[in-house]
């Protein structure tokens, strides 16, 4: 059930205090996946979340997302979309810019991968200030596709990364004030 999700991913995830720069607390999920009994658990109720959502695909944001995200589709019965940083993917790609606290970072997804019409759920593991996530759906809904909802193991509430997103759902297994 949800409550022993949640508590799955709160005994999953490590604070890694000022990394990778001072002042950040890193959510490290490392833990959670070398426990298959955890990992098989989240990634269950992920699936679980694209088939409520009647999801058609679910996309993961490279690195961390792709773990989770690919299990996930593959648990339940979806295309697996991998959301890419830039220059990794063959071309055709679509790509999306977008700023960073320093700097700024793209996003690509394999044009041929991806039909229009679908409805995808995007996965990853930390909604933080939400910038990646929103590029990440601008990237899916540029190519014709319905996002469905961000479904994230923890959202960081305090850094308001839903405001970032608009309207658009979002399922976080934890959520931290
Ligand atoms: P943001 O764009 O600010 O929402 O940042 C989300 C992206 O950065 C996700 O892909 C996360 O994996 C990563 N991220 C941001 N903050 C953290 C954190 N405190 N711990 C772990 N990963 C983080």
């Amino acid at each position: 059930d949800a409550e022993e999700v949640e508590r799955t991913v709160v005994a999953g995830f490590r604070d890694v205090p000022d990394f990778p720069r001072p002042g950040v607390v890193f959510k490290d999920i490392t833990p959670l996946l070398a426990d298959p009994v955890a990992f098989g658990r989240v990634t269950g109720a992920l699936a679980a979340v694209a088939r409520e959502a009647g999801a058609t695909a679910v996309a993961g944001i490279e690195a961390r997302g792709f773990v989770l995200a690919a299990p996930a589709a593959e648990r339940a019965g979806l295309a697996f979309w991998p959301v890419r940083k830039a220059g990794k993917l063959p071309p055709p790609v679509l790509r999306r810019d977008y700023a960073l606290e320093y700097g700024t970072a793209s996003l690509e997804l394999a044009a041929s991968a991806v039909r229009p019409g679908e409805r995808v759920l995007l996965v990853d593991d930390v909604l933080a200030t939400g910038g990646t996530a929103r590029a990440a759906c601008e990237l899916l809904e540029e190519a014709g596709t319905e996002v469905v909802g961000l479904a994230v193991l923890l959202e960081l509430a305090f850094l308001h990364g839903r405001r970032a997103l608009g309207g658009r759902a979002v399922v976080a297994l934890h959520a931290q004030d």
